[in-house]
């Protein structure tokens, strides 16, 4: 049967072996009651919520989807009353201000929730999903007045957010967008556009929704230099039109390949009442903190949903009968066939399934930290180094976890064979839906441009460099003998990838085209550089603690050993793309297939 059970010891391993979160957060005056204790309760808790009440909904949310009557979506049964009980356990406000009405935590605890949010439920989790980047967004760039008004609303959960930025004509070009904002001579604006594949755009499960909308004013330059935010409440909150209706509406819901449980709007402003978020025309840079919060909470996403997809394979792996395996032991030699994780190319697919769900857990809570330490560390240069430290990762965690989410779920399809492509046994929802991981919040593509363009040519590998050295440093403080050929391993990476940074830089001066066609490997192998240093301290972690839980340490161990021999060598045919390109391009240059590809 599909179950989640909440992966309580591996958080754990993560969080409290690896990490000593607690003591880390202990050093920010804002979490200095923070102890292991409380993180182990909260997590329990979140686990609780999210495998009893949110697990059960996710098939129900899938056949039933959404509806639009009467200009009104309605969500599927139960899910209302599922944001009820998150609301009321006070979820919404984890790691928001207590001036706010937030509890205060730290942001690596909501990243612990959020993991189980999406391995249970991807469609519901897009509406509360939205909560935390929408309260950052305001927090930090509107007036007093917006903050008093809308943010105790959002950090209780009482309203639900939404971005609204994509456009028919402008997706991954924002700098296209259209829609109109006009001042109207009381400092609101009137906001006029049709924005389409809006997340929870409608909903019938809070009172009112608060719309943050992209726009251009009047004078505004052509392109992404020429946009501004606006805060467009569905509900008018207060003044001479309180409760009354803004004029904006869905007119349209998206039939589509998955989370059917979450309502994909076209919206239509027309004339609607809007208050300015931050300076005009700086608007994507004040929706980039809700953007930033969203993508780590996507790729946090894909890790959540690839931990259902194993867990629930390897169950099916356990039980399936096909087969004589080739190292059947003596005590089966009578029985006909072999359960199917017997056979090694099954085991394959379930330990790369496992190396990239605890890769990606220990990645995502790293990352999370570090947002943490970024907005709470005691020192400036602290705070700014981890905030760069941040930027860089962000991209990669959306990105190479969501790629992985979805290989996961396909990995698990393919053990449950043809009963994983039918409907009944559950696992081809959830390949479905972490599709779309892939294409929201930046496409995995533009997250590759990001990555090489803005984060790491820009500065000219500084920021990288600097990742590089911290990398360089433990690998040879902590060199142990048993894994010195992985630590080998890593440090021919790091080394690969600042030379290839220091010559795609070099040549992109004369072929600027060339960073566009090696990002993805690029940001690929930033990433293994990344995960394979994560995966020698989880190793080191466990050889160190392995007498306390020696079956648990083991698997740990085996699984390091896995993602370094079966894993990390597609680092080498990452590296010889990017050679290849850098060949070609001195050479005879690099060829634009565009003529080619239209040859029939
Ligand atoms: C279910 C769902 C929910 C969504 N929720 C929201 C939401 O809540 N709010 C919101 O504003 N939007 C939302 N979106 C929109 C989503 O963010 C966009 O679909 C996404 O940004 C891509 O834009 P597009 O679909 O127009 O594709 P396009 O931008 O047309 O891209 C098509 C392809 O071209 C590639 N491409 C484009 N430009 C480049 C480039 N420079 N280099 C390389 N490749 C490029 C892309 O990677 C992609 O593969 C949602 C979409 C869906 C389907």
């Amino acid at each position: 049967m599909f179950a989640y059970r909440p992966p309580l010891k591996d958080i754990q391993f993560v969080l409290a072996d690896m990490f000593q979160a607690a003591s880390v957060l202990q050093q920010y005056p804002e979490f200095a009651e923070i102890d292991q204790d409380l993180m182990q309760q909260v997590i329990e808790e979140a686990g609780r919520y999210a495998s009893e009440i949110l697990f059960p909904l996710n098939a129900v949310g899938d056949a039933e989807g959404c509806r639009l009557e009467n200009g009104q979506v309605k969500t599927p049964a139960g899910f209302a009353s599922a944001y009820h009980q998150f609301c009321e356990a006070g979820w919404p406000a984890l790691a928001c201000d207590p001036e706010y009405g937030g509890q205060g935590l730290p942001h690596t605890l909501n990243s612990v929730l959020y993991e189980m949010l999406n391995a249970t439920n991807l469609a519901w989790t897009m509406f509360p999903g939205l909560l935390h980047g929408a309260y950052s967004c305001i927090h930090r760039y509107a007036t007093e007045d917006i903050k008093k008004t809308y943010l105790p609303k959002i950090v209780s959960g009482e309203w639900l957010a939404t971005m609204c930025l994509t456009e028919p004509h402008a997706g991954s070009d924002l700098g296209l967008l259209r829609t109109k904002a006009i001042s109207n001579d009381d400092g609101s604006y009137r906001i006029t556009g049709t924005k389409i594949f809006i997340s929870g755009g409608d909903q019938d499960i809070t009172e009112n929704i608060v719309h943050l909308v992209l726009a251009r004013l009047p004078d505004a330059p052509a392109g992404s230099k020429g946009i501004s935010l606006f805060v467009v409440p569905k509900i008018f909150p207060e003044g001479e039109r309180a409760g009354q209706r803004n004029s904006l509406i869905c007119t349209g819901l998206e039939h589509k390949m998955g989370i059917h449980g979450s309502p994909t709007c076209t919206m239509q402003f027309d004339d609607a009442t809007g208050w300015l978020v931050g300076e005009p025309h700086r608007g994507l840079a004040a929706m980039f903190v809700m953007m930033n919060s969203a993508r780590l909470q996507v790729g946090i996403g894909g890790v959540g949903i690839a931990e259902t997809a194993y867990q629930n394979s390897l169950a099916y792996a356990n039980e399936r009968i096909q087969s004589r395996a080739v190292n059947r032991p003596e005590s089966r030699k009578n029985e006909p066939a072999d359960p199917i994780v017997m056979h090694p190319a099954m085991q394959r697919l379930l330990m790369s399934q496992r190396a990239w769900v605890e890769g990606g857990r220990m990645l995502t809570y790293y990352s999370a930290l570090l947002l943490d330490g970024a907005e709470h560390h005691p020192d400036p240069a602290q705070r700014k180094e981890m905030d760069e430290q941040l930027a860089l990762l962000t991209p990669i965690i959306k990105a190479v976890m969501t790629d992985q989410g979805f290989a996961g779920a396909s990995n698990a399809v393919q053990i449950y064979g043809g009963h994983g492509y039918v409907c009944e046994t559950g696992i081809e929802q959830y390949m479905r839906d972490v599709r779309i991981t892939m294409i929201y919040e930046g496409t995995n593509e533009i997250q590759a441009i990001d990555l090489l363009m803005r984060k790491i040519l820009a500065d000219k590998g500084h920021r990288l460099g600097q990742l590089l050295d911290t990398i360089d440093a433990t690998l040879a403080a902590n060199a142990d003998k048993d894994l010195s050929v992985a630590v080998t391993a890593v440090q021919k990476l790091t080394a690969t990838l600042r030379d290839l940074t220091e010559r795609v830089g070099q040549a992109s001066l004369e072929h600027p085209v060339l960073p566009y066609h090696v990002a993805s490997e690029m940001m690929r192998l930033t990433g293994h550089c990344i995960l394979s240093w994560l995966w020698l301290k989880a190793s080191q972690t466990a050889t160190t603690l392995h007498d306390n839980d020696p079956a648990f340490y083991d698997a740990k161990r085996h699984t390091a050993d896995y993602y370094f021999t079966y894993i990390l060598p597609e680092t080498l045919q990452l590296a010889g793309v990017v050679e290849t390109c850098l060949a070609r391009a001195k050479t005879q240059g690099l060829q634009d297939f565009r003529g080619d590809l239209n040859v029939q």
